[in-house]
Formats: C-alpha cells, sequence, structure tokens
C-alpha cells in the first residue's frame, strides 16, 4: 500500500497514476473536506509560452475531464492605467476553478481517483516520516496573494486583467480572472516586506482602482481569501520518500503558477514509484530549464519600480502578436547575460 500525505492537486495526480499503474493507495487528506485550503478561487494556467498545449500536457499526465474557461485577451494596465491588449486564437490562458463546488479542479480528480480505486481518508493528518509520498503544499510563504471571488462581474468575456503597481502589489501584480459570469480578483505580492499588509493593499485597492470599480459595480462578493505558494530549489526524495507539488518546492518563481506542475509533478512520481525510474531526472527533464529562467526573472521584476512599469506597457503597444512576444522571450532569456538584453526581457515577460 502507498500511502500519500495530501490531496491537493499533486496528491492526487500521484494517487490517480499509481492506481492505474495498479498500485494500492491510500491518500490522507488533513482537512475535513476536499477544496477547504483553497475556496472558491478561480485560478489559471498559463498556456501562452508553452510548446504544446497545457490541456494535451494534463492528457499526458493521466488527468481528464476538467472544467477548462478558454482566455483568448490579456488585458494590462500600467500603474496610470495605460494599456495594452494582447490576443490569440490559441487560448492564452485557461481559467479554472477550485475547491468545494462540483464543477472545481480537485472535485473532477477525486472523482477520477474513486473511479480508479483509490482509497482517501479526510480529517487526518499523516506525518512525513509515514508517508511514501509528500504532497502537502507549501512550507513557507515566498509570494501571497490575497483576493476576493465576485458573482455578476461586468467584464470583457475570455480576458485577464493584469495591473502592474507596487502601491498595492509590491514585486508582484494584481490580475482579474473570469470563469464564465464569476471573476476572481487577487493581489500577488512578492515582497515579503509587506505580506503583512496585503489585505489591507487589497481592500484599498477594490475601492480605488477606477477599472476594478467598474467591474464590480453591481456584483457580490461571494469568497475572500488569503494564502500562500512556495518556491524553492526542487527536494524530490529525501530517506526513500517522494515529494510532489509545492511540497518538493515546485512553483513557477517569475509569476507564482504552480498547477501545472502540481500535476506534472504527481504524474511522473508515480512514474518513478511504479516503473522504477528516476524522479529527478524525470522532473529535470520536463521542467527544469523553465524554472531555472524563472528564478532569473523574479530577480529581474523584483527591481521593476512604477516609471519601469510605464515604460513596459509602452514597449508592449509596439509588440504586435503573441509570436513576436513568444520568439522574442526565448532569446532574450537564452541571451541574459547581456545587460541590454536583460532590459528587453524585463518588457516581454512581465
Ligand atoms: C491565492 C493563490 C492563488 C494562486 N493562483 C494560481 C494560479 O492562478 N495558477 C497556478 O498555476 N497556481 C496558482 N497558485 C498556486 C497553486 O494553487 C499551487 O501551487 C498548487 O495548488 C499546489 O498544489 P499542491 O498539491 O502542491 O499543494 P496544495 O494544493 O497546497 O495541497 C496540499 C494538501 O495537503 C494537505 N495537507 C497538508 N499537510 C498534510 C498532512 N500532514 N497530512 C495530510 N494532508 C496534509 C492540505 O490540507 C492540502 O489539501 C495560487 C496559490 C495561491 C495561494
Amino acid at each position: 500500500m502507498i500511502k500519500i500525505a495530501g490531496a491537493g492537486l499533486s496528491g492526487l495526480t500521484c494517487a490517480l497514476n499509481l492506481a492505474k499503474f495498479g498500485e494500492e493507495v491510500l491518500v490522507h487528506e488533513k482537512c475535513k473536506e476536499l477544496g477547504d485550503k483553497h475556496g472558491y478561487n478561480i485560478l489559471a494556467f498559463k498556456n501562452y509560452d508553452l510548446k504544446d498545449d497545457v490541456i494535451k500536457e494534463l492528457k499526458e499526465s493521466g488527468v481528464e475531464g476538467l472544467y477548462l474557461y478558454p482566455i483568448y485577451k490579456i488585458k494590462k494596465f500600467s500603474p496610470s492605467f495605460d494599456s495594452y491588449d494582447l490576443y490569440s486564437k490559441r487560448p492564452l490562458f485557461y481559467t479554472v476553478v477550485r475547491g468545494k463546488v462540483k464543477e472545481s479542479i480537485e472535485q473532477n480528480l477525486y472523482k477520477s481517483c474513486i473511479g480508479e480505486g483509490v482509497e482517501i481518508v479526510f480529517g487526518k493528518a499523516l506525518s512525513e516520516e509515514d508517508a511514501t509520498v509528500v504532497a502537502t503544499g507549501g512550507k513557507r510563504p515566498s509570494v501571497v496573494g490575497c483576493g476576493a471571488t465576485f458573482k455578476d462581474i461586468n467584464m470583457e468575456k475570455n480576458t485577464i486583467y493584469l495591473f502592474y503597481d507596487n502601491q498595492y502589489a509590491p514585486g508582484g501584480y494584481i490580475y482579474i480572472a473570469p470563469y464564465i459570469n464569476s471573476a476572481t480578483i487577487c493581489l500577488v505580492c512578492f515582497d515579503n516586506k509587506y505580506f503583512s499588509k496585503v489585505r489591507i493593499f487589497f481592500e484599498r485597492l477594490l475601492v480605488e482602482n477606477k477599472i476594478i470599480l467598474d467591474i464590480i459595480h453591481e456584483a457580490t462578493r461571494v469568497h475572500s481569501f488569503l494564502g500562500f505558494a512556495d518556491y524553492s530549489i526542487p527536494k524530490v526524495y529525501k530517506n526513500g520518500r517522494y515529494y510532489v507539488g509545492e511540497a518538493a518546492g515546485f512553483l513557477e518563481p517569475s509569476k507564482g503558477f504552480g498547477m501545472r506542475y502540481a500535476f506534472i509533478s504527481g504524474f511522473l512520481a508515480a512514474r518513478a514509484i511504479a516503473k522504477n525510474e528516476d524522479y529527478d531526472m524525470l522532473w529535470r527533464n520536463y521542467f527544469g530549464k523553465e524554472l531555472n529562467e524563472g528564478t532569473k526573472l523574479r530577480k529581474r521584476l523584483q527591481q521593476m519600480t512604477n516609471k519601469d512599469y510605464e515604460n513596459l506597457i509602452q514597449r508592449f503597444k509596439r509588440t504586435s502578436n503573441i509570436k513576436d512576444y513568444a520568439e522574442d522571450k526565448r532569446l532574450l532569456v537564452s541571451e541574459s547575460k547581456n545587460q541590454k538584453t536583460a532590459m528587453i526581457v524585463q518588457r516581454m515577460v512581465s
């Protein structure tokens, strides 16, 4: 019997795949109910810079049947509300719902696990020492997110809104992620000096940002949240145990995306266990390079001032399409030691 600590995305994906490989699996979840940790929250999968669509990657990781809402447009705003729109025929992001509602990704993953014969117990923590797979999420905050979900919002369909402003989101950004007629507004802070203040910044944002005010004018606030995510140099084995998702340190450091890494690392760990493959080599080959690039980009983003954000939006206006966006990014990242190039990296990835 393989024991997994944690029924988040990484733990459930690992369990699902182990069961498909014919293993007996028991998952312990310390919360009483599935989705307690994330509440009713809309999150996004980044898709614009992946070679293959993230749906294909999820299928290859054994995960199907999730409800994904495609995003074809990004609206980016500077602190002074200068803006830039980016369109694409291929989805730039997909948004998903987390939490207890029936369309949430954890509920659908849970159903697949039960269908494959995985046993899951709730309200019962499992110590790391007793687990074969540790999927317990992040330990320390590298990035803090504070936000709320609204129903009946007034915004463009299939569009993500992004705001840069260090006054509200130091070192980070603010996003509005829609899902049909709901949306989550979240302030993401990467500067640990301000972690204790993000709730205040968020409430101020809701009454001071004129675009957000218009979007939520007739909306109903249905859920509020404060959470953290954790990235570090990945450590995937310890004393015979396998670490997956944020428990291993898997989170994209420049923006804080973690769901894709949770799914894929869960799958790769299952492969390593069931087929006796080298998990360390598997994850390095899959996303070692992009995590490395993300770390370098984070260092640059950490230095951005509001004036830099104004310039950034000006420069984005001269980038006409997603192809330019992606190609420039690749070029710039590969030459990132060059000072001139480093400036454009900020332009392309922020
Ligand atoms: C506010 C916020 C917004 C985010 N937005 C995005 C986004 O838009 N896109 C994106 O890709 N990522 C986003 N992320 C990151 C993403 O949610 C995580 O990286 C991902 O959910 C990590 O999955 P996980 O399985 O590693 O951990 P978790 O989802 O944290 O799951 C860990 C589970 O383990 C349980 N547990 C802990 N200890 C024990 C124990 N000892 N025994 C049993 N159970 C235990 C916990 O209760 C929890 O259910 C966001 C994170 C936050 C906080």
